[in-house]
């Protein structure tokens, strides 16, 4: 059996829709091949409450561009749960960027030109070394087109939103499962229809519809083509 540390190490990337279980599968494939996990659409949120915390205007460039300036991104090992979390200017804001005001302002942040050039950037500095699994929408599109192995993740529209609902229910009881549906519905069409790297399914991609595995199947599958890639 060869050592972890002496086997090729490869880029994975997984995309797709909001609320697929996107960041759980990357997290426990990391986990198992020993790689980096990073959850893009955490740099985006922490981007986004930067700007609501800042009543940065979206559609004022200027504003937006020494908004930038000022947003420093950084990942830290969390020891109690394993989790690689996000830090805003030193500030670890986990707690405040799934709520759903910043949900609700995403998607919109997201689709700005230079907010995308500021995010990819990093990501891709993070990913020089590979031994990397990385989630987001334009993963295997725009920031790793050569990677090994490029996952697009999908699901059921309505188990998306039942999974989700019940995801938020914990923080927030009185969340209402319309408003949830709403969310992602709208987030997917912003996302797939936005000007820069719209959410797409790369050519060479493979599809892992998850709507009737459980996380254990999903992830052997993801693990199986990753030895695949690794041992090619
Ligand atoms: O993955 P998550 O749902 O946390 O992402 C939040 C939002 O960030 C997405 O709806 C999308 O607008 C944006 N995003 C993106 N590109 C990525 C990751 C996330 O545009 N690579």
């Amino acid at each position: 059996m060869p050592q972890i540390s002496s086997l090729k190490k490869i880029i994975i990337t997984v995309d797709g829709w909001s609320s697929c279980g996107k960041s759980t599968m990357a997290r426990q494939l990391a986990k198992k091949l020993n790689y980096i996990f990073i959850d893009s659409g955490a740099m985006y949120r922490a981007i986004t409450l930067y700007f609501l915390r800042n009543n940065i205007n979206v559609y004022e460039l200027h504003q937006v561009q020494q908004a930038l300036k000022q947003i420093h991104l950084s990942f830290q090992l969390n020891p109690l749960n394993g989790n690689n979390e996000i830090l805003l200017n030193g500030e670890n804001v986990e707690p405040y960027i799934r709520e759903m005001e910043v949900a609700e302002k995403v998607s919109e942040v997201a689709a700005i030109k230079e907010v995308r050039e500021f995010a990819v950037h990093q990501q891709q500095s993070i990913g020089r070394d590979k031994g990397i699994v990385m989630d987001g929408r334009d993963i295997g599109t725009a920031v790793f087109p050569n990677a090994e192995l490029k996952i697009f993740m999908t699901a059921d529209n309505e188990v998306r939103v039942m999974r989700r609902h019940k995801e938020l229910l914990v923080k927030n009881p009185s969340i209402q499962i319309d408003d949830v549906r709403s969310n992602l519905s709208q987030r997917d069409h912003m996302d797939s229809n936005r000007e820069v790297s719209p959410l797409r399914k790369a050519d060479d991609a493979v599809v892992l519809d998850n709507s009737n595995l459980t996380p254990d199947e999903q992830l052997s599958l993801a693990l199986e083509w990753a030895h695949e890639k690794i041992n090619a």
